[in-house]
């Protein structure tokens, strides 16, 4: 299997980056902001009070992105691999993914970092807040409040593949085209 972890602040092009990755390789693309959202669009309990925390610019519970993720690894049996997307968010969900692969006889191939600097985040994710609706990117507090739980919790789940020596990082400034090359010179060595 191969399964991808995809690294990188709000706003470093994971999403864009993922679509065309599960294109070339044939990945389930597993994004727990989406998952997040579907719960929302369909006002289910959970999604209700995830929405409190999204929409502050705060990190959900743990369990509830695991439990998720679960999930879905269950229901795809035959799967040739995921990209994680916005998860693992934390160490403690890097280190429930890891057993849950694991009972699954697989495991993470790596993980890759997308390197965007904090000012040209804040323009994209304003940007992408005039043009997607998500109330989490319009508001520049919120943006700040997401940077800061990514450099507070966020940010050492890369040691914790830095110590498995699973991780890489690549320049997350550049055309679609050229970050997704340099995304697969790193894949074709898995
Ligand atoms: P972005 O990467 O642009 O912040 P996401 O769609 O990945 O967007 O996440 C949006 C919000 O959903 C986050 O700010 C957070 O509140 C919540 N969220 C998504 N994934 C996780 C996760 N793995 N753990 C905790 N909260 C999460």
């Amino acid at each position: 299997m191969l399964n991808l972890v995809l690294f990188g602040p709000p706003g470093a092009g994971k999403g864009t980056q993922s679509q065309n990755l599960i294109q070339k390789h044939a990945l389930i693309h597993l994004s727990t902001g989406d998952l997040l959202r579907n719960e929302i669009a369909k006002g289910t309990e959970l999604g209700l009070e995830a929405k409190k925390l999204m929409d502050a610019g705060l990190l959900v519970p743990d369990e509830v992105v695991i439990s998720m993720i679960s999930n879905k690894l269950d229901a795809e049996k035959d799967a040739r691999g995921f990209i994680f997307d916005g998860f693992p968010r934390t160490v403690a969900q890097a280190a429930a993914l890891d057993t849950l692969l694991e009972s699954k006889g697989a495991g993470i191939s790596g993980m890759i970092a997308l390197e965007v600097k904090d000012e040209e985040l804040q323009t994209r994710l304003l940007l992408r807040g005039k043009e997607s609706g998500r109330p989490d990117d319009a508001n520049p507090e919120v943006i700040g409040k997401r940077i800061t739980e990514y450099n507070n919790k966020t940010a050492p789940v890369a040691s914790y593949y830095k110590e498995q020596n699973k991780y890489k990082s690549i320049n997350g400034i550049g055309t679609v085209e050229e970050i997704f090359t340099a995304l697969n010179e790193v894949i074709e060595k898995y």
